[in-house]
């Protein structure tokens, strides 16, 4: 019980734009070729400015399910850890695991590099269409169980853009502790 409530407790439900977190990275929605796009990946290039585009473009895009970092440049987070996650094709595709690889790429980063604060928007569920309801149950699963097992990052924010995204993310952590409770 006592892990269980130190685990939420390192995870934080917010109300907001992503580009102006403060610390030590923000997570992008990117797309496989990391050169920018619409949603929260052309807001996090529109702030970090050109600098941002010229550093993804030396690395080559990213695999669906993975993961890669750089600079923050004009945002107020250090690091930008561009993740890609999976098109909604119905489930039929992969698409949990994927997304689930997405947020772990991620996490191991996070430690890889060191960081204590990390935000992360609502992968997929923009222009990739994952439902919402189960992208956030595989969102805050995949951060929690990590949460559990690492000591890095030290506090996870998932930035949520809209309210109805917000009272998605309570609703999903209020079940998944229940959950946790009764097992
Ligand atoms: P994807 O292509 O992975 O679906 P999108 O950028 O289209 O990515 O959408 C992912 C999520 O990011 C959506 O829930 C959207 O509401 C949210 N979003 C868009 N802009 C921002 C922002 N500035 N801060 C946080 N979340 C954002």
């Amino acid at each position: 019980m006592i892990e269980k409530s130190r685990k939420v407790d390192r995870l934080s439900l917010e109300l907001g734009d992503i580009t102006r977190f403060m610390g030590d990275a923000i997570v992008n929605a990117a797309n496989e070729s990391l050169l920018g796009g619409g949603g929260v990946d052309g807001a996090i290039h529109a702030t970090a400015g050109p600098d941002l585009l010229a550093e993804c473009r030396a690395l080559h895009g990213c695999a669906t399910g993975q993961a890669k970092l750089t600079g923050g440049y004009h945002l107020s987070a250090r690091h930008v850890i561009h993740a890609v996650g999976p098109v909604w094709y119905g489930g039929t595709r992969g698409e949990e695991a994927l997304l689930a690889s997405a947020y772990r790429s991620c996490l191991e980063l996070a430690e890889q590099y060191d960081l204590r604060t990390v935000a992360f928007p609502a992968i997929s569920t923009g222009v990739y269409g994952y439902p919402l309801e189960e992208a956030t149950r595989v969102a805050l699963r995949t951060i929690l169980a990590w949460l559990g097992d690492h000591l890095l990052p030290e506090h996870v924010t998932c930035m949520c853009y809209n309210q109805r995204t917000l009272e998605m993310y309570e609703s999903v952590l209020a079940s998944l502790i229940k959950e946790g409770r009764n097992a």
